[in-house]
């Protein structure tokens, strides 16, 4: 199924054009608080992909850093160049437990392709990450001054790409975007493996894509147990 509306640049999906203004523009774009200037993802957290994430996640297959490294550059449109890359953060003792930071992971093969450094300019200064169970707005507000700019020379006049697995609501990612600007970045574009959506009728790709390419990276898991 074809994205037939959704916003020019956070790339949110919608039922209609109601919520879009001439540019194509939605209103929490409008208003400024997606935080980021536009939002990449590879697919959708569904089938083969959100298992691949689990398994990197959750039973923490690292190899799996590489192929699904590939897969998030395979989202970065052609025609677009970026400075620098930054991971979104975890909070220490979040990345303690699991051991490492999956944004971080993904980040490495990622820059390394192109050809561009990471740069871990932002600290994340507050656990925020059990938010599940929030709305929207509480999830902006339980997110809001999580994270700060400890590297502003390494973002300042920069076009970033701002990396994490997963975009929810986008809060998490919205607060990190919004302090990486107001420090000075020109341009902070999202790039997540997977998005998650409500509604329906959108996709970066079609299922059959994403299907053909998971596939491989699903051989390479069995490769990495
Ligand atoms: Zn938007």
């Amino acid at each position: 199924m074809a994205a037939d509306y959704f916003c020019s640049q956070c790339r949110t999906p919608f039922l209609n054009d109601a919520p879009l203004d001439d540019h194509g523009v939605c209103s929490r774009c409008r208003s400024g608080l997606t935080g980021y200037d536009t939002a990449y993802s590879f697919g959708y957290y569904e089938g083969v992909l959100k298992d691949l994430i689990h398994l990197f996640k959750y039973a923490r297959i690292e190899p799996l850093a590489q192929p699904l490294g590939n897969l998030l550059l395979s989202a970065v449109p052609l025609d677009q160049r970026f400075d620098v890359v930054v991971p979104v953060p975890l909070h220490w003792r979040r990345r303690l437990w699991r051991g490492f930071n999956q944004a971080e992971l993904l980040a490495r093969p990622l820059a390394h392709r192109l050809g561009v450094t990471v740069s871990d300019a932002l600290r994340r200064s507050r656990n925020t990450e059990t938010q599940a169970s929030l709305s929207p707005s509480e999830r902006r507000s339980n997110v809001a001054g999580a994270f700060v700019l400890r590297h502003p020379a390494a973002i300042r006049g920069q076009r970033v790409l701002l990396i994490d697995d997963v975009l929810t609501t986008g809060a998490t990612v919205g607060a990190a975007a919004a302090i990486l600007r107001h420090g000075g970045a020109r341009h902070v574009a999202v790039l997540t493996l997977a998005r998650v959506d409500r509604r329906p009728s959108w996709a970066s790709r079609t299922a059959a894509e994403v299907a053909s390419l998971t596939s491989s990276v699903s051989q390479s898991v069995k490769g990495a147990k």
